[in-house]
């Protein structure tokens, strides 16, 4: 049976570092719409040029752009085996159309990384990236300094700065954080504790993903 994970959680809970992870053990892809936003910015295709504001704004791109977006990648040969969804859906209207989706393939399985707001906005102020391939660095790393993956240098987000993660943050209480009741009522939902040391949320990622898992596969289970 395919493994279909969505990982939920607001800026900075760590969604993509694990989802990365699990992605990578499991050999399935990690799909993550921001990264794909920021590939499309800097190649400057038309959808990234119009993204670009709205990300810097901290805000979010428009559904119909974004379903279109994750409806065509999740066709692609690599995801039929199953995927990790890192930051979408973002609002009711796109896990809808998910589900829409996802009606013909396996059932989702749904993780909420809860992190407390104060060691989210600690979190996403140090945070770094690779300019050259996106990878994450290490929290707090210098700017400048050179990506494990490629060697290319270490940034910061433009859509990391005060005022703009704060922005996200309500953005998120307000459009995303509704995802999380109108999946919770699933038997495939499960929550994490996102606050503690990313191998111990690597391993209570696995254990969710394995106890949900083996309720999608009961009969008679809606995931
Ligand atoms: P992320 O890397 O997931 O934090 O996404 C960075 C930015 O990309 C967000 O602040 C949004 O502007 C945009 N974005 C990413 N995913 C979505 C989505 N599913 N819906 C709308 N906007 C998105």
């Amino acid at each position: 049976m395919s493994l279909n994970l969505l990982m939920l959680g607001p800026p900075g809970a760590g969604k993509g570092t694990q989802a990365e992870r699990f992605a990578r053990v499991k050999g399935i892809p990690k799909i993550s719409t921001g990264d794909i936003l920021r590939e499309a910015v800097h190649t400057g295709t038309e959808i990234g040029l119009r993204a670009k504001a709205v990300m810097d704004r901290g805000e979010l791109v428009g559904d119909d752009v974004m379903i279109g977006i994750v409806r065509e990648r999740l066709e692609r040969a690599d995801a039929v085996g199953g995927f990790v969804l890192d930051g979408f859906p973002r609002t009711v209207a796109q896990a809808a159309a998910l589900d829409g989706i996802m009606s013909s393939r396996g059932p989702l399985i749904v993780v909420d990384i809860v992190v407390p707001e104060a060691e989210l906005v600690r979190r996403l102020g140090g945070r770094m990236i690779c300019d050259e391939c996106g990878t994450g660095g290490q929290i707090g790393s210098a700017v400048g300094a050179a990506c494990a993956n490629c060697g290319g240098s270490l940034v910061q987000r433009t859509d990391d700065n005060q005022a703009v993660v704060l922005e996200r943050l309500k953005v998120y209480h307000r459009q995303s954080e509704p995802l999380v009741e109108y999946y919770r009522v699933r038997p495939t939902f499960r929550s994490i504790d996102g606050a503690q040391a990313p191998d111990r949320v690597a391993a209570d990622l696995a254990a969710a993903i394995e106890a949900a898992g083996s309720v999608a596969v009961r009969p008679g289970a809606k995931g």
